[in-house]
C-alpha cells in the first residue's frame, strides 16, 4: 500500500500549548507520533512510503477561504516583525491569541490579534514558522492518496501532519489548520460520489462545516458526546446537514467509556448509511485517539478492535483513502494504525 507521508511536519513543533485551567502542558500533537506510526509500518512487508506531489493552493482554496489561508501564511511573519520580545526568542514561543471572535458575524478585524481570533476556535492550534508549509505538506499527502485511489481504484495512506478535521472553512482549532480529508474528499468529488467517516475520537466539526450544506457528499462521525468532550459546540445527534445537505450529514455521539463491542454496532450503522448512499470513494478520517489509554480520549477500544473496526470498514470494497487524524498514545500508536491499516493492503 502506498503511504503518503513528507518529513516537512517535523519542524512543526510548538514548544506548548494550553490545556483547559489555563494550563501550559508540552504539545501532545507532536513528530513523535509520527515517528512511532513509520517504525511501525516500516516492520511489515507491505508499507510503500512515498513523497506526496504538490498540488498547489487551488483544492485548498476550493474548501477554504482565501483570507483565511493567507493569515496561517504570513501571520509567523506578521508577529516577529510586531514583537521584538517575541523575535529574540522565537523558539520559546507560539502565535496565539488570547480574544475570540463574538458568536455574530463581526467584519474581519485589521489587526494581526484581531484576525487570529477570528481565524482560530481555540487554544491548541498553535503556530510557529514551520506551521503553514507543514500543513501544505500534510494537505498534499491526502491530494496524492486521493489521486492515488481514483487512478488505481485501490486504497491509499495519508499519513498527515499536521491533521485536519477539526480546521473548518476559515477556523484553525484542535491541533488542525487545513482540512485534509475534506480537501481530498472535495478533490474527489469532481469524479464521483464520496463519504467521509470520520471515527477521530473527536467530532469532525471541521468536516461537518464544510460539507454542511452540501448533497453530493456524505459525512458521518462517530464521537466522544460533546455533551462531555471537545469540541463541546457541535457534533451533536440532530445536527443533520442543512438546504440541500439535509440528511447527508450524520453524527453518533457516543457514551464514555464506550468499548469495543458497543462502538463495533454503531459502525455498523453507519457502514450501512454509506452502503445507502452508494458512493465511488470512502475518505476515512482515522483518530486513535479512541484507544483505551489514550490520554486525550475516554473510550475502551482495544488493538484487536481496530482490526475488526478496519475489516469491516473496507468490507465495503470502496477504494478508499485512510487519513490520519488525532491519536496520543504514542508508544501504542504505531501498532494501533497498522492493526487497523493492515485489512486496507
Ligand atoms: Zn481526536
Amino acid at each position: 500500500m502506498k503511504i503518503f507521508h513528507s518529513e516537512v511536519h517535523r519542524a512543526h513543533y510548538p514548544p506548548f500549548e494550553i490545556f483547559d485551567g489555563g494550563k501550559r502542558v508540552p504539545y501532545l500533537e507532536n513528530p513523535d507520533r509520527m515517528d512511532r506510526i513509520t517504525a511501525a509500518l516500516k516492520k511489515t512487508d507491505w508499507a510503500d512510503f512515498v513523497e506526496p506531489s504538490d498540488f498547489g493552493l487551488e483544492p485548498i482554496h476550493a474548501v477554504h477561504d482565501r483570507e483565511y489561508i493567507a493569515f496561517l501564511a504570513s501571520c509567523w511573519t506578521e508577529w516577529l516583525a510586531s514583537d521584538p520580545e517575541v523575535a529574540a526568542s522565537p523558539e520559546t514561543h507560539a502565535f496565539l491569541p488570547a480574544t475570540f471572535a463574538l458568536r455574530r458575524k463581526p467584519p474581519v478585524p485589521a489587526t494581526l490579534l484581531g484576525r487570529a481570533g477570528f481565524y482560530m476556535m481555540d487554544l491548541s492550534a498553535c503556530i510557529v514558522e514551520a506551521t503553514y508549509n507543514a500543513a501544505l505538506a500534510s494537505a498534499n499527502c491526502a491530494l496524492s492518496a486521493a489521486q492515488r485511489i481514483s487512478d488505481s481504484s485501490t486504497n491509499a495512506f495519508a499519513l498527515c501532519r499536521p491533521p485536519g478535521h477539526h480546521a473548518g472553512k476559515d477556523y484553525a482549532g484542535g491541533y488542525c489548520f487545513i482540512n485534509n480529508a475534506a480537501v481530498a474528499a472535495n478533490w474527489l468529488s469532481a469524479k464521483g460520489k464520496v463519504a467521509v467517516l470520520d471515527i477521530d475520537y473527536h467530532a469532525g466539526n471541521g468536516t461537518q462545516d464544510i460539507f454542511y450544506e452540501r448533497d453530493d457528499a456524505l459525512t458521518i462521525s462517530i464521537h466522544g458526546d460533546p455533551n462531555y468532550e471537545y469540541p463541546h459546540y457541535i457534533g451533536f445527534a440532530d445536527e443533520a446537514g442543512a438546504g440541500a445537505g439535509l440528511g447527508y450529514h450524520k453524527n453518533f455521539p457516543l457514551s464514555m467509556g464506550t468499548a469495543d463491542l458497543a462502538y463495533l454496532s454503531i459502525l455498523n450503522e453507519a457502514l450501512d448509511m454509506i452502503r445507502g448512499f452508494t458512493p465511488d470513494y470512502l475518505v476515512l478520517s482515522t483518530g486513535m485517539d479512541t484507544f483505551d489509554g489514550d490520554p486525550l480520549g475516554k473510550f475502551k477500544i482495544t488493538r484487536a478492535g481496530f482490526g475488526e473496526i478496519g475489516k469491516r470498514i473496507n468490507s465495503m470494497k470502496l477504494p478508499t483513502v485512510i487519513v490520519m487524524e488525532g491519536g496520543y498514545a504514542n508508544a501504542e500508536l504505531g501498532e494501533n494504525v497498522v492493526s487497523l491499516l493492515e485489512n486496507f493492503k
